[in-house]
């Protein structure tokens, strides 16, 4: 049996990360992306380079035909046992009071709208109501879910903030049909999705906020999201973890 997880935004950063690990762990990994084909086919080659197996799908999760698109050809590739909903953006640094509306939706359509929707979708190939074997959900939270990022960005708080508690509701609601769904609240993690805040070196600005006094590594995101994948959290439902250096 193939077992297939989908990852979404899987080309780069924690995404990039949970995919190669996934496959590790014997996953043939649907990587999604939206605009960054580079990266994603070489994220799919690093996985055949460790001897797994990837292909690279281009689908914008705010798009309800994409996402209907990306699992049809997912499912056409073997069983889909794993979502993790990791595509996410934030935007430059502002107040509420000086953001525009399109900005506002495009924040909530990728962040929540397209997370709920990849949800339905994996719930529907994987609940046993529906003639499914089972499977996991991890969707991608973040620290801002609580602190709200008060002048960074409180859409991208609010976004997030949705994401735990669709995290606990779904988790509850599916959880006698073998569908686990879970979250990880990252902290300050050293990717590119910094950049987008306009704030030169943010990462490292950030540093002394942090109780480690030091950021994170995509890897050690995916190592949570890895074991949230796994048998080894067989209990585990509607949690959320934070993998922040003591942050939160
Ligand atoms: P990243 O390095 O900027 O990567 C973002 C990924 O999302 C890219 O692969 C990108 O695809 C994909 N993406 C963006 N818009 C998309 C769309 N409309 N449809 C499909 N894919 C889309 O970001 P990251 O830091 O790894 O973040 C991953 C997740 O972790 C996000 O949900 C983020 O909110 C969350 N998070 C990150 C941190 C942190 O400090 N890094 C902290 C808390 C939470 P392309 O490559 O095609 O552009």
């Amino acid at each position: 049996m193939t077992n297939i997880a989908i990852v979404t935004g899987g080309g780069r950063g924690i995404g990039r990360a949970s995919a190669l690990k996934l496959a590790a762990a014997g996953y043939t990994v649907v990587v999604n992306y939206t605009a960054n084909e580079a990266a994603a086919k070489d994220t799919v080659s690093a996985i055949a380079a460790q001897g797994g197996k990837a292909v690279a799908i281009k689908g914008d999760v705010s798009q309800e035909a994409d996402i209907l698109a990306l699992f049809t050809a997912a499912e056409k590739l073997g069983t889909l046992k794993v979502l993790v909903n990791n595509a996410g953006v934030m935007d430059h640094q502002n107040r509420l009071d000086e953001m525009s509306t399109e900005r506002i939706r495009r924040i909530l359509d990728i962040n929540l709208f397209g997370s709920i929707l990849c949800a339905r979708e994996a719930v529907k190939r994987m609940s046993t109501k529906h003639g499914g074997q089972g499977g996991a959900i991890v969707n991608l939270s973040s620290a801002a879910a609580y602190h709200g990022a008060p002048g960074l960005g409180v859409e991208y708080g609010a976004s997030k903030g949705a994401i735990d508690v669709l995290t606990i509701g779904l988790g509850r609601e599916v959880a006698a049909e073998g569908v686990r769904v879970n979250a990880v609240r990252p902290g300050i993690i050293d990717t590119e999705i910094h950049d987008s805040s306009g704030i030169p070196g943010r990462v490292k600005m950030m540093r002394d906020a942090i109780p480690m006094k030091r950021e994170g590594t995509a890897e050690e995101v995916a190592d949570a999201i890895l074991w949230l994948c796994s048998d080894q959290s067989s209990y585990v439902t509607g949690s959320i973890i934070p993998v922040a250096g003591g942050r939160c």
